[in-house]
């Protein structure tokens, strides 16, 4: 595999840097209600560098001078973690814990590691959408990306689950919260990832909501990551009798028929599309 030059996950200097539950960073991943969490492994001591007080002095020959200490920064990209909102279940979804199941998934893991090493949190960076059917690990993979995007480069990133977004803005344009109200929040993140773009029912609403969003991001050059069932390009109808699409007597929807044209333009032009096929991972794995 090629060696990637991208920073490594910061690791908190009172972590012991043999400790297998935390790799030696002193940060762990745990469960909290609906959504994944940050916390300190229990390896961790004060901090040998500003012993406890968060800053350490600079030595200078003219004036004392402190910056913030690397402690900081790892409680800092914690929070970050913490407000991004995975979900619980996939607290454990990392690059490492995902299972190729076969050559073209170890592939897909390869263009998300690429990614990961192309990234500049300085500058511009293009979207990624993983698509294919359900069951293959897009998700997991979505997770293990914004993690690491937030934990290796300090990016503040929001995780949403496409219909659980539409509903929670369906909900406040009902009690008279504006569109821009509503969605503010949405574009000012530097990167949004959607999980099942495309999955809902594709009411005006729904579309008047995504067109809003997609567009702001896009003037705002900030990258959408997602995940989808649908394939790239159009076909089937706009609305979709699920039953149907399931056995295969309707020609299924791309996601440019799902989204609309305008959406799909953009994101076809600010996002790589990666295809993820293999055995059906959730069957694999045992899970329902
Ligand atoms: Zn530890
Ligand atoms: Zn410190």
């Amino acid at each position: 595999m090629a060696h990637s030059r991208a920073p490594t996950e910061l690791r908190h200097p009172g972590a012991d840097r043999d400790c297998p539950r935390c790799k030696g960073t002193g940060t762990r991943i745990a469960r909290s209600g609906e959504v994944a969490i940050a916390i300190s492994c229990d390896c961790l001591s004060v901090c040998p560098s500003c012993r406890g007080t968060g800053l350490v002095a600079i030595s200078n020959a003219f004036r004392a001078r402190h910056r913030r200490c690397v402690c900081q920064v790892v409680m800092a990209r914690r929070r970050a973690f913490d407000a991004a909102g995975i979900p619980a279940r996939h607290s454990g979804s990392t690059r490492a814990s995902f299972v190729p199941t076969g050559r073209h998934q170890t592939a897909v893991v390869g263009a998300v590691s690429n990614y990961l090493k192309e990234f500049n949190p300085e500058g511009d960076n293009r979207g990624l959408i993983l698509y294919g059917d359900v069951g293959r690990g897009k998700t997991h993979l979505l997770v293990a990306l914004l993690r690491e995007l937030v934990f290796r480069h300090g990016v503040r990133a929001r995780f949403v689950e496409f219909s659980h977004l539409l509903a929670d803005l369906k909900s406040g344009f009902d009690v008279g919260r504006g569109m821009a109200a509503l969605i503010d929040p949405l574009v000012d993140v530097e990167i949004l990832a959607i999980d099942e773009l495309g999955k809902g029912r594709n009411t005006e609403f729904e579309g008047t909501v995504l067109d809003e969003l997609v567009s702001r991001r896009y003037n705002a050059v900030r990258p959408i990551l997602a995940t989808t069932n649908f394939s790239p390009g159009g076909g089937g109808a706009a609305v979709s009798n699920a039953a149907a699409v399931q056995v295969g007597t309707e020609e299924r929807p791309g996601l440019a028929t799902r989204v609309g044209p305008r959406v799909y333009s953009r994101l076809r032009e600010t996002c790589d599309f990666v295809e993820v096929q293999g055995d059906d991972y959730r069957e694999q794995r045992g899970r329902p």
